[in-house]
């Protein structure tokens, strides 16, 4: 385990010694269109089962409901009225008047540059849908690997975070080690305890990888290979991009001072500042409005992060101890 907080490069922590550039992704929720693609396009490069039986939630045009261990992309729709999108409006410009997210070093479109634009706030309109396609962070430091006790989880050459599917043994401890809910032991849907070897095998044949620990791999197969994730090639609209991660920050940043310009002073960052309580994260999203709406953690912190306090706070109570105890022994002497 490497440093526990704060920035830092994770593939140079993790040792790996050559330089692949950090990959991540930029999900741009301003243009998703809520196709699905990218969650269909995931199920099938990764052989992921369905999830459910693919009825509308009731709560919206959802039909999957959040992300899990069959279901690695998230796209979820959310309904909006004009008075949430106003909130929304005035929230994003309070962020950045506080400099969050950060617009700079100044690159063009910056805001300064966009002085001459036309920022006549648009209409608020009467409803919109938030569509946005949710995914695993790969964060800078990751809970589920610090926390996983058989080492099934590793960093990649690409800064990325994937379970080793034959190393897992079901334990669980990486899904309270994510800050952000994304891994899931895979079920079969049954707590029936299997009687025999062949029952068990019958039982899982049908259910890839079940009990293991299951998430998003940033598609670890095909960037061996030189290739784009599944989701990001079949995303029609570019809501998801693909490429070296601080590039991706870059664009996240530019297309924020773009809205802005643009009046649409909901938009914001999420995962880009590299000082919140995970390093900041491999996959970063430009949102239009706060994180608790898309279901996200507003201030995410890796669970190991208090580790040095604990180890410091039990070694002083340790000392403590042996000092009590050692007065109780010479005084028993006297
Ligand atoms: S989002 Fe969760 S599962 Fe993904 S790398 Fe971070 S801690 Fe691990
Ligand atoms: S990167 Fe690959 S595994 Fe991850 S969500 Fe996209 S398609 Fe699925
Ligand atoms: S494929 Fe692209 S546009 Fe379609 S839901 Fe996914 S992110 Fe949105």
């Amino acid at each position: 385990m490497g440093q526990l907080t704060g920035p830092t490069d994770p593939t140079a922590d993790a040792h790996w010694e050559h330089n692949h550039p950090r990959k991540g992704f930029f999900t741009d929720t301003s243009i998703c269109i809520g196709c699905k693609a990218c969650e269909v396009a995931c199920k099938e490069w990764n052989h992921n089962p369905q999830d459910g039986n693919l009825e509308l939630l009731g709560s919206s045009y959802d039909n999957t409901g959040s992300l899990g261990a069959s279901t690695w992309r998230h796209v979820a729709f959310i309904e909006q009225g004009q008075e949430r999108i106003a909130e929304a409006r005035e929230s994003g410009r309070a962020l950045v008047s506080l400099g969050m997210p950060r617009i700079g070093p100044p690159a063009p479109p910056s805001v300064a540059d966009l002085a001459d634009a036309d920022t006549t706030p648009p209409d608020t309109a009467d409803f919109r849908w938030l569509m946005s396609s949710d995914v695993c962070k790969h964060c800078t430091h990751a809970g589920c690997l610090d926390v996983c006790p058989t080492g099934a989880l590793f960093r990649t050459e690409f800064g990325t975070v994937v379970v080793q599917d034959d190393v897992c043994n079901g334990c669980g401890t990486c899904v309270a080690g994510c800050p952000f809910g994304v891994i899931e032991r895979r079920s079969n849907g049954t707590v029936k305890v299997a009687a025999s070897r062949e029952e068990q095998h019958a039982k899982h044949a049908d259910v890839p990888n079940a009990g293991v620990a299951q998430k998003c791999t940033l598609c670890y197969d095909r960037l061996v290979a030189d290739e784009t994730p599944a989701c990001a090639k079949a995303c029609p609209t570019t809501s998801i991009k693909f490429g070296d991660h601080d590039d991706m920050v870059e664009t996240a940043k530019e297309r924020v001072a773009t809205l802005h310009g643009q009046g649409m002073t909901e938009a914001r960052l999420y995962g880009a500042n590299e000082n919140d309580g995970v390093g900041g994260t491999g996959s970063v999203f430009l949102l239009l409005d706060e994180p608790e709406v898309y279901g996200l953690p507003p201030d995410p912190r890796v669970p190991t992060a208090d580790l040095p306090k604990m180890y410091r706070r039990a070694g002083m109570a340790v000392a403590g101890m042996a000092v009590a105890a050692a007065v109780a022994f010479l005084g028993g002497r006297e």
